[in-house]
């Protein structure tokens, strides 16, 4: 049987940067997709990164001219209902196609010392007499075959193949997504039809969930949606929204749907012989459900501590805990705050006062900027202020609204310090997680 130190489950974005982590400090990888190379990152073409993200990641930089880069623009609007005061936020993003940006990952991580096998299809896990998990059963160009490896990593994407499969009590949760933990993303690519209408920027409709943003076209755009529960329902808030957002007149070439993990991570990310990241474990960011850098950074909470686990033989859930601490008391408290918020702001108000929040300089681009580490100037925020009294005196603004926003904002601050504190070590943790559940139903899902 061949023997490994890790196998990695999905060679999209996560896997190859985990696998390339790992094989980088002399650990031998192998990395096993069940789609053949050419078909690899095809679930959709076009993803958007931060450009700052590529040096504080250390990803490779595509630059025009290159076959991943589509396109970049470094306005981004965020516009009330009736688009009669949008607001802009400065942040420069890279957009890149799925499929060639993955390869060049994979690439990467080949050159350092991983390999990889394509049409090989995980079918379970392999468990040594003491019920650890010591390899995978895989399928390999229609032949099974037995891999073994100290640690398998699970960064199969949605599918969350190994997740899904650990026996139940095993040390992480093995629950399927219901279709309230997804978003479900629609995109219309089109071209469009005006010149004056070709974009500098994107433009992000909070209250539809709906996005307008450049594509590999110049002349054209990508016209966005995600929203919970499925399909149907997106294709209804976005008819809602061509009734009052004025789109311009477009020509549409092709129509590109997904579902993206729009959850929690699971609590503990690491069992013995076992590892979850990507997709699979739910890491994308609870503002909008992007999710290819949010897990690199879970990856470089855990390179070392997955490291020496290999090193010293110690592939535990006990020795690799201090990877879930990592990681939720940072990244994890982080999302678990803004979850908290946007639930409770998204689901308490309505039409009107999402257009009176814009009208008013409640919504500022200085405030926008803030979420880039801006510093909001005190005039800004004396005009929100005022914006915010003037808009209760006036009944622009329900009371029921500020009621559930102050509840949402109670909620954010009380998840996000007890992410904080995640225990050190196993003990503490069925306590800590019990109430983590608590908080989650008080908390509740997007509608
Ligand atoms: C329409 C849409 C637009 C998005 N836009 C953005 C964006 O702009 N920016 C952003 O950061 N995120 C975006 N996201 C989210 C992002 O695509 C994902 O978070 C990210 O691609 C997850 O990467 P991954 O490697 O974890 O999973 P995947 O890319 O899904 O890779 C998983 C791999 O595992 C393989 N696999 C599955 N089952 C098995 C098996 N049984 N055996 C072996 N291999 C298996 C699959 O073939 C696949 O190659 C978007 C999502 C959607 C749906």
């Amino acid at each position: 049987m061949e023997t490994y130190d890790v196998i990695v489950i999905g060679a999209g974005s996560t896997g190859a940067y985990l696998a390339k982590h790992l094989a980088k400090r002399g650990h031998k990888v192998l990395v096993i997709d069940k789609l053949p190379k050419e078909k690899i990152g095809t679930k959709y073409d076009i993803f958007h990164i931060e450009k700052r993200e590529f040096e504080r990641l250390g990803i490779p930089r595509p630059v025009e001219g290159d076959p991943a880069w589509a396109f970049e623009f470094e306005k981004n609007y965020n516009a009330d209902p009736l688009t009669l005061y949008p607001k802009c936020q400065i942040n420069p993003i890279v957009g890149l196609h799925m499929h060639e940006y993955t390869l060049l990952l994979d690439e990467e991580a080949e050159k350092a010392g991983a390999e990889f096998l394509y049409s090989c299809e995980f079918k379970d896990f392999l468990y040594d007499e003491q019920g650890k998990i010591c390899g995978v059963l895989a399928n390999v160009h229609g032949k099974d075959e037995k891999l073994s490896a100290k640690l398998v990593a699970d960064c199969s994407g949605m599918a969350a193949v190994g997740r899904t499969a650990l026996p139940d009590g095993y040390g992480v949760e093995n629950n399927r997504l219901t279709d309230e933990d997804m978003f479900y993303v629609i995109l219309r690519y089109v071209t469009l039809k005006d010149p004056k209408d070709y974009l500098e920027g994107s433009t992000f409709w909070a209250y539809y969930k709906s996005w307008i943003a450049p594509c590999a076209d110049p002349h054209g755009a990508i016209i966005g949606i995600g929203a919970c529960h499925s399909f149907e329902y997106a294709e209804k808030i976005y008819a809602d929204m061509e009734l009052t957002v004025p789109l311009p007149d477009y020509d549409l070439v092709k129509i590109e749907k997904g579902r993206t993990p729009y959850t929690r991570n699971p609590y503990s990310m690491v069992a013995d012989g076992f590892f979850v990241s990507g997709d699979a474990g739910n890491l994308t960011k609870s503002v909008n459900g992007e999710g290819v850098t949010s897990s690199m950074v879970q990856i470089l909470c855990a390179a070392d501590t997955l490291d020496r686990a290999l090193k010293l033989n110690k592939v535990t859930r006990s020795y690799m805990w201090e990877i879930n601490k990592k990681y939720n008391s940072t990244q994890g408290a982080e999302f678990a705050m803004l979850r908290a918020l946007l639930v409770g702001v998204v689901n308490a108000a309505d039409f009107p006062e999402f257009q009176y929040a814009f009208e008013s300089g409640i919504i500022s681009d200085e405030l926008l900027n803030a979420a880039n580490g801006e510093k909001i100037p005190p005039k800004k925020l004396i005009e929100a202020a005022k914006g915010f009294v003037s808009g209760l005196a006036k009944k622009q603004i329900r009371t029921s609204t500020v009621s559930a926003a102050g509840a949402a904002l109670k909620n954010a601050i009380e998840i996000s310090n007890h992410y904080k504190n995640f225990p050190d070590t196993e003990a503490g943790f069925a306590e800590w997680a019990g109430k983590a559940d608590k908080l989650y139903e008080k908390i509740g899902k997007i509608k």
